[in-house]
């Protein structure tokens, strides 16, 4: 049993009244939210309500990159808090500026934008990829964005429609036009979509939006070939490449970005989940190449405000001076060896193990009745929080600060919760 850290000014009350009917009177009823009311956190653990302490391998969903009450993102949130939290864009904001060149300088890019969420960071893509393709490419007067089946890129009218996966859009007619879907990793039907939607300068894809490992889709890594020939056709037919790293960038990987894992660098780049470590913000980075936005063409009121920047600023240099990469790797490592040891013992139940740095998923035979769900409550109730990525993928995005002992003990809670429910 691992002692519940020493909290400082902060009293601790065993068990806080929580209502769940009241909450839902008035929350609107988007989610389907498992029945605990979480409280409080401390690196990688968590107390809900009833004082129940959990070993939290969610990180808000592979958001809480330094896991929670870190004293670097404390410290910067206080800091800045008190000196100046929100100007808007009208003004110059030195945050801002020391973030972009931050990131300009730690990837290929050139240029950033920045804004509060993935999907807007998203949505800033699929507009930036048309306004290049309605003003360098040929002037296309309709410009097709080709995204992957099983993909996920947002809840916006656009990229719910980029999602290549129709239960998101079921009920939310007329989805706006411009999107075609492929199978992922499958090259050829991207070269047959390219060929079959080419009207010249009418119409023809532009763009091409892909995650480099598909998170909600069920941890899908891409191939490294499959990748190699992406860029290339992209090349060859003055297509922009778009990677969605909401999810699998900032070091979740193991590599800063997840286009290092696949040796092919996109034209326009997304971020947002893990950027600033669970404080609200998104981010679109393009390379000059490709930069066609002028003054006028895009804004956020709140997008890279000071507050936002320096906390993404607290986590980006805690992951360069931490070596945190390094723990990505080894952690990633050491959960994958476990999790396949496991899914070796029980082959009824586990088909395979996939994944990179810390963003791993055990998948569960398609033909039994046991989901992911039925495992996520299993592990809740035995006090470890894990995520479904669909119906059959278990998965394990823990904070990337994630010790030795804490990846242990979560396989250790797992192994419990499946021998309970196999
Ligand atoms: C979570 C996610 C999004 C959407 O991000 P929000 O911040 O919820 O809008 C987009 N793309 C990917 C790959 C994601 O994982």
């Amino acid at each position: 049993m691992v002692q519940s850290p020493p909290i400082d000014n902060l009293t601790i009350s065993q068990k806080t009244e929580f209502d769940r009917d009241r909450f839902d009177q008035s929350v609107m009823p988007t989610y389907g939210r498992f029945p605990i009311a979480i409280e409080r956190g401390e690196g990688c653990r968590l107390w809900d309500t009833e004082g129940k302490e959990y070993l939290d391998f969610v990180a808000g969903i592979a958001t809480c990159t330094l896991g929670h009450a870190h004293p670097a993102l404390i410290a910067a949130v206080s800091e800045q808090i008190k000196k100046l939290h929100h100007v808007s864009n009208l003004y110059y904001i030195p945050e801002q500026g020391q973030l972009a060149e931050w990131l300009v300088n730690n990837s290929c890019m050139d240029k950033v934008f920045f804004c509060n969420s993935g999907a807007e960071a998203n949505e800033a893509a699929i507009k930036l990829v048309r306004k290049y393709a309605h003003t360098v490419l040929d002037k296309v007067e309709q410009p097709i964005i080709l995204t992957a089946k099983a993909s996920f890129h947002g809840r916006t009218l656009a990229t719910v429609t980029a999602t290549g996966q129709e239960k998101y859009q079921k009920g939310f007619t007329p989805l706006p036009t411009g999107f075609a879907y492929v199978p992922y990793n499958d090259i050829t039907a991207v070269e047959n979509a390219i060929a079959d939607l080419d009207e010249g300068t009418l119409s023809r894809v532009v763009g091409i939006m892909i995650e480099p490992l598909q998170g909600e889709g069920g941890v899908r890594p891409g191939d490294l070939e499959y990748f190699l020939k992406l860029r290339k056709i992209c090349d060859e037919n003055n297509i922009l490449l778009v990677f969605d790293e909401v999810q699998v960038g900032v070091g979740r990987s193991g590599k800063l970005w997840g286009y290092e894992k696949l040796g092919v660098e996109p034209d326009i780049l997304t971020s947002a989940k893990g950027l600033a470590g669970g404080i609200p913000i998104g981010a679109m980075l393009c390379k000059d190449s490709c930069a066609a936005f002028e003054p006028g063409n895009h804004a956020s009121t709140f997008g890279g405000n000071p507050f936002v920047c320096a906390s993404a600023l607290a986590v980006l240099q805690t992951i360069e001076t931490e070596g945190i990469l390094h723990n990505v790797q080894a952690r990633g490592e050491q959960l994958r060896v476990r999790l396949r040891a496991i899914a070796k013992k029980y082959p009824s139940l586990f088909t395979e193990v996939r994944g990179w740095g810390l963003i791993n998923g055990i998948e569960l035979r398609a033909d039994i009745d046991l989901t992911s769900i039925n495992l996520v409550k299993a592990a809740m109730e035995e006090g470890l929080l894990l995520a479904p990525a669909g119906t059959k993928v278990l998965r394990f995005v823990p904070p990337l600060i994630v010790s030795t002992a804490e990846v242990d003990e979560a396989v250790n809670i797992l192994e419990r919760a499946i021998a309970k429910v196999a």
